[in-house]
């Protein structure tokens, strides 16, 4: 039997409730599931990739019913579909939460499927309660003081609150 390997990518600035929620549901889809952490400097994220592969590392160690031991945590700074390739991997897992998402998602799998069409996106739904969370607005709120307990873990939440107090000492 063959193992189906898959890659979530994403920037995980931080890693929230959706992308731990969206990891879970992977696991019911692949066999071995790639987390890779993208370096996206083009986006200014909050922490450095290393700081970001740490976070999901730890999340990952924590998830609830196991699946730790099927879970390989990697940076890449290549094409997504190259990096797919070099960990052979067939399916791509994306997430999927409001129709915005949509249409930026629609054309990267529409242009992936061109780059190799033997590897597959499939899109999974966070469960409601989740849905609706975003890196950005958590990494907004938090700036603004506010409570992102909702939104990711307590281990995260802790390393935004220094990183927020880090920060505004810079700023002094
Ligand atoms: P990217 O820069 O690739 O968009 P993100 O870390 O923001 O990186 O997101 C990675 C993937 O996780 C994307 O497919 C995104 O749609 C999905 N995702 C993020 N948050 C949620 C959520 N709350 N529910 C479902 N999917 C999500």
């Amino acid at each position: 039997m063959t193992r189906r390997i898959g890659i979530y990518p994403g920037t995980f600035d931080p890693i929230t409730n959706g992308h731990s929620d969206i990891i879970r549901r992977a696991l019911h889809v692949v066999d071995h599931l790639v987390i890779g952490v993208a370096r996206n400097d083009g986006k200014g994220p909050l922490f450095s990739t290393d700081e970001r592969v740490e976070t999901v590392r730890e999340e990952v160690a924590h998830l609830e019913n196991g699946g730790a031991e099927r879970i390989e945590i990697r940076p890449f700074e290549t094409l997504l579909m190259s990096f797919a390739e070099s960990v052979k991997a067939s399916v791509i897992i994306r997430g999927l939460r409001a129709v915005s998402d949509f249409e930026y998602e629609f054309q990267m799998a529409g242009m992936n499927a061109r780059l190799n069409p033997n590897i597959e996106t499939v899109f999974l739904m966070a469960s409601d309660r989740y849905q609706f969370i975003s890196s950005r607005f958590v990494k907004e709120i938090g700036a603004l003081g506010g409570d992102v307990r909702h939104f990711v873990s307590p281990r995260v939440a802790t390393r935004l609150l220094d990183q927020f107090a880090r920060a505004r000492q810079q700023a002094r």
